[in-house]
């Protein structure tokens, strides 16, 4: 018989920033061609599921003609460039948005083809600024093709996909060392921004039984004046262009290449390009997970609400209402790396209405969302992963209700909580090496276990068990929390305790507990 294929599209929207016009498009879109779900990436992009190839041309054609793009949203090439959702107006937040935005657009391929094919050649997005531009077409260290219409990514484009994420410091809501380059805004006493810290080779991805793989969190490169930044960002990504691996998929993201190479050598080859010598990284103070949940002041007069949506997904009545406010109070919108939503630019005046119908809807926060589900992730896995070998987002409900059961019977509070992170396979689209308490589906209905991450997602968890069923569960939760309620040190994270205790003591409580 015929098939009927059925496509996934999605966007690209640096720092998450959904102008209001794209988020009513988005809304309409997944009712008329999709599953009638918004979901939510956990690289603040939307994904819609399930679109005919018939409509394939009319759903983009719609994204870009709201000021939307799915431009380098896929394929081996940078994607979504991640920055803190969330709308504060202090000169560091506003300076990481801004550049976010001129490093996707710097890194966002040139050629016309994708304008011809979706809007009949068209071009309905705004021109780059001058700066981008002019660092784009720069070639003063021979880093361009210049007679290729992709002066950066040439015919081959880059080994693999390329991930970059901003950020200001302590505000760790973006999974900062996970990335291949992480950009941390430094600013002055006074507030201004000065410059940044870089930091290469994150990445989360592995497979299974190739000890060769592994995820990684970024190392620190140096310093750059902020002028510089989208030279040096360049100069980065050109430096795995010409040497990432493209001899096998499995180790072509650029983490491989600052491992076997080392990071001295990664630097200086780096610098060739950028034409200088780093600065010292600066030191910066501790990191903090951020979820910005509730009502929040913005800094000029307006507020923003932050919203938990489950999984991402955006369905049924939370849908209706979430259209009905932003659409009435003419609200733009912003996604959170960790699959929330925020309403921007709220007026006094409109704080209680919005209140209201948030209440009537039962999304007003601080509601019941257990404190698992504020930090758990899943990835889509099955029945939307051709890669998945077990079961992700569908699994989690029932894994979470599971480990706050076995919380209950060994004493720990309902306010208590662990960073829990679920995936179908070791691809790892969900972060699970940062969880303080990772599955990662390693076969039918069985999982491999990652523990020692903590809550501000600074360490990379390492293996704890291979191919736990996932109906066996218990046996290894209630040791593990057990023996966390009893042996803590006063406010130690189960990751920090994890790590204190030692994995072979904690696998002495599993194999002696009954
Ligand atoms: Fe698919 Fe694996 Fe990514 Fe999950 S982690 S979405 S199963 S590729």
């Amino acid at each position: 018989g015929v098939r009927n294929y059925s496509f996934m599209i999605r966007t690209k929207n640096p720092f998450g920033n959904v102008p209001n016009q794209l988020y009513l498009a988005m809304d309409e879109l997944a009712d008329q061609f999709g599953t009638g779900t918004l979901r939510l990436t956990t690289r603040q992009t939307f994904q819609l599921h399930g679109i005919l190839k018939k409509n394939l041309k009319t759903v983009m054609s719609t994204v870009i003609e709201n000021m939307g793009s799915t431009l380098g949203a896929c394929g081996d090439l940078n994607r979504n460039v991640l920055a803190p959702a969330a709308p504060f107006t202090t000169k560091d937040y506003v300076f990481a948005q801004q550049t976010a935005e001129n490093i996707a657009a710097l890194l966002t391929p040139q050629s016309g083809f994708y304008f011809d094919m979706w809007v009949n050649g068209e071009k309905v997005i705004l021109d780059d600024p001058p700066e981008v531009v002019k660092a784009q077409n720069d070639n003063s260290h021979g880093t361009n093709f210049p007679d290729s219409p992709e002066p950066i990514y040439g015919t081959q484009f880059l080994p693999r996909k390329f991930k970059i994420a901003v950020t200001v410091p302590t505000d760790n809501s973006v999974d900062i060392f996970t990335n291949d380059v992480g950009v941390v805004v430094i600013s002055d006493d006074n507030g201004e921004p000065q410059g940044f810290n870089l930091y290469v080779g994150g990445g989360m991805g592995r497979t299974h039984r190739l000890e060769s793989t592994f995820p990684r969190l970024s190392t620190p490169l140096g310093y750059v004046p902020k002028d510089d930044i989208l030279y040096a960002i360049k100069a980065i990504v050109v430096t795995q262009r010409d040497n990432g691996r493209r001899d096998d998929r499995k180790y072509s993201r650029m983490k491989y290449l600052v491992d076997s190479w080392g990071i001295d050598k990664f630097t200086s080859v780096v610098e060739q390009s950028y034409g200088k010598k780093f600065e010292p990284i600066r030191e910066l103070p501790e990191w903090e997970f951020k979820s910005y949940l509730g009502w929040q002041k913005q800094g000029d007069g307006y507020w923003f609400y932050g919203l938990h949506v489950d999984n991402g997904r955006i369905g049924g009545k939370m849908k209706k209402t979430l259209r009905e406010v932003i659409e009435k109070y003419n609200l733009n919108v912003r996604l959170t790396p960790n699959q929330n939503l925020i309403l921007c630019n709220i007026r006094s005046v409109w704080k209680r209405p919005i209140t209201k119908a948030l209440a009537q809807g039962g999304f007003l926060e601080p509601r019941y969302v257990d404190t698992l589900n504020i930090t758990a992730m899943a990835c889509p896995a099955f029945p939307l992963c051709p890669l998945a070998i077990t079961e992700a987002e569908r699994g989690i409900p029932d894994i979470l209700k599971r480990v706050r059961a076995v919380f209950e019977k060994v004493g720990l509070k309902y306010t208590e909580s662990v960073v829990i992170r679920v995936t179908g396979c070791p691809n790892g689209c969900a972060r699970p090496y940062m969880a303080e308490l990772g599955l990662v589906g390693d076969g039918p209905n069985s999982y491999q276990m990652w523990l020692g991450g903590t809550p501000n997602q600074t360490t990379l968890a390492r293996t704890f068990m291979d191919k736990v069923k996932v109906q066996g569960l218990e046996q290894i939760f209630e040791p593990l929390f057990y023996y966390w309620k009893r042996k803590r040190q006063a406010k130690e994270s189960f990751g920090s305790f994890t790590n204190r205790v030692g994995f072979e003591k904690l696998k002495v409580w599993v194999d002696n507990w009954d």
